[in-house]
């Protein structure tokens, strides 16, 4: 299939590519990377009027520390996180380069945003998961200026977020991760999105857990955290079979849904398996 038709246009900057979504209203869409928007186009799932090419933003295009942690520009590639593990800005972050090499293939990755993915909104999309794991503000601009939403309130449902129609993703916020933190996941093929994906972020000191948070993916329209499982985690001795517990709590706690790729049983199973995975290789780290 071929997308339906639309009008093309480009911004230079972030003022111009909200402007342009005002003058174009609800129907234009920014494109980024194209990995996803394209083929909902080409499938006619997504008939955007016009679509408002933002990839010469480079101001948009960074990972920067602070205080409060790491900032990521919305038009940072996949593949940019991948390979910036061992850079300064990453040190304590390496959870996210970890993350970045699930997501899909390497011509996907060179070509994806964090922006886009966090916009496209799927719920086991790796920057969702970790978004969520970790408290992640997602800062976005519109037309009277720029507002923070933390990443609970970002996803709403299905591919569907808190993003106004005249609003960007300009960047995420990601406060820095307890020391052991881990991402594992089931795709039915290499380079396919998870059927289900799990994070998991640890404090651990004297080999007991201080404090734990778990988040899944694949389990409900949006990724989630568990503190039916956290709360298990808090002051227990960081164990296989301390981790098995969470696992299991985690895995009676959730009601996912059955599709194609899988029942709601199966996707319990899944997230078990997968909360014990990323709790054993986040105390390894
Ligand atoms: C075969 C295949 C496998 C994949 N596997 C995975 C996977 O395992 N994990 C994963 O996470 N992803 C996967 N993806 C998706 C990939 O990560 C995309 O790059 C990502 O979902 C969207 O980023 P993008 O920059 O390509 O956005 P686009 O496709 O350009 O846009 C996606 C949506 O976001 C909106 N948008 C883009 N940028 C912004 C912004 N700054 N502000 C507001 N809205 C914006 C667009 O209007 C559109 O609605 C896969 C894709 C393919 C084709």
């Amino acid at each position: 299939m071929k997308p339906a038709p639309f009008t093309y246009h480009r911004a230079h900057d972030v003022r111009g590519a909200v402007e342009s979504l005002h003058e174009l209203g609800e129907d234009a869409k920014l494109i980024a990377g194209g990995q996803s928007l394209v083929a909902m186009m080409n499938f006619r799932l997504a008939r955007p009027s016009a679509l408002i090419d933002v990839n010469r933003i480079d101001a948009l295009r960074y990972l920067r520390r602070d205080g409060e942690g790491l900032r990521i520009g919305a038009l940072t590639t996949h593949h940019t996180v991948e390979s910036s593990g061992s850079t300064a800005a990453l040190a304590g972050f390496g959870v996210l380069s970890h993350a970045a090499r699930w997501i899909g293939h390497y011509p996907i990755r060179t070509r994806g945003t964090i922006g886009g993915s966090i916009a496209h909104a799927d719920s086991t999309a790796e920057w969702c998961l970790l978004a969520v794991l970790l408290d992640a503000q997602i800062v976005v601009r519109g037309q009277v200026g720029e507002r923070s939403v933390a990443a609970a309130d970002f996803f709403h449902g299905f591919l569907t977020t808190a993003l106004e129609p005249e609003e960007m993703i300009v960047e995420i916020l990601f406060p820095r991760p307890a020391p052991h933190a881990a991402l594992s996941e089931f795709a039915q093929r290499k380079g396919d999105f998870a059927i289900v994906a799990a994070a998991v972020d640890l404090d651990v000191e004297d080999g007991v857990c201080s404090a734990g948070r778990i988040a899944l993916g694949g389990v409900d329209a949006v990724p989630i955290r568990v503190p039916e499982a956290e709360s298990l985690l808090q002051g227990a001795p960081a164990t296989a079979e301390t981790f098995r517990a969470a696992a299991d709590a985690a895995a009676a706690a959730v009601e996912p849904g059955s599709d194609a790729h899988g029942d709601a049983d199966y996707r319990r199973g899944l997230a078990r398996t997968l909360i014990e995975r990323a709790c054993a290789q986040a105390i390894a780290v």
